[in-house]
C-alpha cells in the first residue's frame, strides 16, 4: 500500500534549526512536490532523521503475553523511533537463521517501524556453543548477542568473536560476572543495606568490560557494550579507545536519571540489569555523554507485566520499558541542564546508533529514505503508563513532568505515529496501520 506524497512546511532543521520544508513521494525525501501533495503544517516543530534504538526487548516468539512485535514497534513509532534493534533471548531463543526470518516476516505484517534483528552468540544463550554466525547474518541479524545474561566463559568469548568477525557482526555485550552478581537484586550501597537486599557490585560489570576490551584486542572482534552503568566501565571503554580498539559502549536514560535511590521502598519499577547505580556512577554517565566516549543511546526496553512486577522484590523480574520516555528524558535531563545540545542528543539517538549497528545512513536530503520525526522540544506533559502504546507499563517515570515530544513519525514516508496534540496531524487523515515499508 503507498502512502500519499507529502510536503512538511514550516519545520525547523534539527541542526541548526534553519526553516525547513520537504516532500515525501514513494518512500522518499524528493526534491519537489508532486501535484495533489498532502501539505502538512509543522508549526515550528524540530524536524529529524527518525530514531534508532538499537537495544529493545520485543518478547517474540514465546512471551506475547508481555509485548508483541506489533504492540512494541507501535510504542516505537509514539517514541519517535523508525527503527528497533531487537534482542534474541525470546522462547525459542532466536538463535537459528529460520527464527530470524520469522522475527522479519511478523515485523513486515504488524510492525510499525524497521526492525533489525539480533541473533544469539551461542546456541539457547547457554555460553556454550556458537551459533552459525554466517547463516545468521545472511537471514539479517544485524549483530550477535546473548544479551539478558554474560557469556561466562573468556574462551566461548573469544571463538565468538572470531567467528562474528568472518561474518562482519559485532557482538553485542551484556556485561555481568555471576560470581560477583551472585544472587544481588540491586546495586550494593546504603539503599540496599538498609533495605536488606541482596546486593551487586558495580564491579560486577566493569571486570567484563576490561575482559571484552582485552578480547577485542586479541581478536581484533567488534565488542559493542550494552547498557553501560558504572563509572569502572567508562574507563575501560575509555582505555580501548585510546588503544585504538574497535569497541563501542551505550547508556541508557534511567542510568543519567535515576540513583539506587529510586528503590525507595522496594518499588519494583526501579529493578532493573544492571541496576541503578550511586550517584557517582550516575555522574560518571553524564559525564562521559559529555566527553562524546559513549557511541549511542538505548531504552533496553524490558516490558513485563504488571503481575510479575507485582512480586516480592527479590521474585520481580528485571527491566522497565522505555521507548515512550526515551526523547523526554533525553531532552529534561541532559538537553536542558545544558550537558548536550539538542543535535548532539539527536545525533546520540540517530546517526550513533546507526553507525554502530551498521545501518543505512538517514539525512534530511532528496534521495534518503523518508525515515522522519517531527518533534517538539519544548512541550511539557506528563507520564501516564495507562496510555503507553507498549503493553509493558513497568516504568519508574510514572507521573513524572518532563519536557519533549514527538509529534509525527514517518518510517518509509509513511506515517506511523500522530501525537493527539499534533495540530498537523488532522490533513494527514486517517490512523496509522502496521506494516513495515520494504
Ligand atoms: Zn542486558
Amino acid at each position: 500500500m503507498s502512502a500519499p506524497a507529502v510536503v512538511i512546511r514550516n519545520a525547523r532543521h534539527w541542526r541548526g534549526g534553519a526553516p525547513l520544508e520537504l516532500a515525501i513521494e514513494d518512500g522518499a525525501i524528493v526534491e519537489r512536490a508532486p501535484r495533489g501533495a498532502v501539505v502538512v503544517d509543522a508549526g515550528g516543530a524540530v524536524l529529524a532523521p527518525g530514531l534508532v534504538d538499537p537495544h529493545v526487548h520485543l518478547r517474540e516468539p514465546g512471551h506475547a503475553f508481555k509485548e508483541t512485535i506489533a504492540s512494541g514497534t507501535r510504542a516505537a513509532a509514539a517514541g519517535g523511533f523508525t527503527a528497533v534493534c531487537c534482542m534474541p533471548n525470546t522462547d525459542p531463543v532466536t538463535d537459528s537463521p529460520a527464527w530470524i526470518e520469522w522475527v522479519l516476516s511478523r515485523a513486515r505484517e504488524a510492525g510499525h517501524c524497521r526492525v533489525h534483528p539480533m541473533g544469539a552468540v551461542t546456541m539457547g544463550q547457554r555460553g556454550e556453543q556458537l551459533t552459525p554466525a554466517l547463516a545468521l547474518a545472511r537471514a539479517g541479524a544485524v549483530a550477535l548477542s546473548d544479551d539478558g545474561r554474560p557469556i561466562v566463559s573468556a574462551a566461548v568469548m573469544r571463538h565468538a568473536l572470531e567467528y562474528a568477525r568472518h561474518a562482519r557482526l559485532l557482538i553485542v555485550c551484556h556485561e555481568e560476572d555471576p560470581t560477583l552478581r551472585g544472587d544481588g537484586q540491586m546495586h550494593e550501597g546504603f539503599t540496599a543495606t538498609r533495605l536488606g537486599i541482596p546486593a551487586i557490585p558495580a564491579a560486577a560489570e566493569s571486570v567484563m568490560v576490561r575482559r571484552d576490551v582485552d578480547l577485542a584486542e586479541l581478536t581484533g572482534g567488534r565488542v559493542h557494550l550494552a547498557h553501560l552503568s558504572c563509572r569502572g566501565s567508562f574507563d575501560a571503554l575509555r582505555d580501548a579507545r585510546r588503544r585504538g580498539l574497535a569497541v563501542t559502549g551505550e547508556t541508557c536514560p534511567h542510568y543519567w536519571t535515576l540513583t539506587d535511590e529510586a528503590v525507595g521502598d522496594y518499588d519494583t519499577h526501579a529493578k532493573m540489569n544492571p541496576p541503578l547505580r550511586g550517584a557517582s556512577d550516575r555522574e560518571a554517565v553524564i559525564a562521559a555523554v559529555r566527553e562524546g566516549l559513549v557511541d549511542s543511546f538505548a531504552t533496553d526496553h524490558a516490558p513485563h507485566t504488571l503481575e510479575e512486577k507485582r512480586r516480592p522484590f527479590d521474585q520481580a523480574p528485571f527491566g522497565i520499558v522505555g521507548l515512550e520516555t526515551a526523547l523526554a528524558l533525553t531532552i529534561t535531563f541532559l538537553v536542558k541542564p545544558g550537558h548536550l545540545t539538542l543535535t548532539r542528543a539527536l545525533e546520540l539517538w540517530t546517526e550513533g546508533p546507526r553507525r554502530v549497528m551498521g545501518l543505512p545512513e538517514v539525512r534530511l536530503e532528496p534521495g534518503f529514505p523518508a525515515d522522519l520525526v517531527l518533534l517538539d522540544p519544548e512541550r511539557e506533559w506528563t507520564v501516564e503508563p495507562e496510555a503507553f502504546h507498549s503493553m509493558g507499563r513497568n516504568t519508574p517515570f510514572a507521573g513524572w513532568r518532563l519536557v519533549g515530544r514527538p509529534l509525527a513519525t514517518f518510517c518509509g514516508g509513511r506515517l506511523t505515529h500522530a501525537d493527539d496534540a499534533f495540530a498537523g496531524a488532522a490533513s494527514l487523515g486517517g490512523s496509522p496501520l502496521p506494516g513495515v515499508p520494504a
